[in-house]
């Protein structure tokens, strides 16, 4: 067959010009028979690239919560229950990168959850620690 480039479409993957005699549906090229008799495409290609990325931050997530969990673990055996934000601090721990924030209706209590444990707010200045068992 004879293409043509005049509506100049092009693969979403790779870029390269897409032929007018393509199935208007079509948005990649056609997949390649390679030497070692697998199919290359770049519909595949790009679908493996999106999810290499997702596996990428979720473990970077999963390492941080890792690493979160056992901070509050070191601080609730050698602090106790009842610790101070410089405590918290001291031992590298990020309230704010908490998974969940939970704050009652009225508004009166905050528990930062991480996994396992959260810190529930009893003034501006300290925490409890609590054992909430959540693993998300
Ligand atoms: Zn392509």
């Amino acid at each position: 067959m004879l293409y043509t480039y005049l509506e100049k479409r092009k693969c979403v993957h790779c870029g390269k010009p897409l032929p007018d005699q393509y199935s208007l549906g079509r948005t990649h090229c056609k997949p390649i028979l390679l030497a070692n008799g697998k199919w290359s495409s770049c519909k595949d290609k790009k679908w493996s690239a999106i999810r290499k990325v997702d596996e990428v931050e979720f473990r970077n997530i999963k390492n941080f919560q890792k690493n979160m969990y056992q901070r509050i673990e070191s601080l609730y055996r050698q602090v106790g229950e009842i610790v101070s934000v410089q405590q918290i601090d001291k031992f590298g721990i990020n309230l704010m990168r908490c998974v969940e924030l939970a704050v009652s209706k009225d508004g009166q209590n905050w528990e930062y959850r991480f996994v396992t444990y959260g810190f529930q707010k009893i003034n501006i200045n300290t925490f409890k620690i609590i054992q909430h068992g959540k693993t998300f």
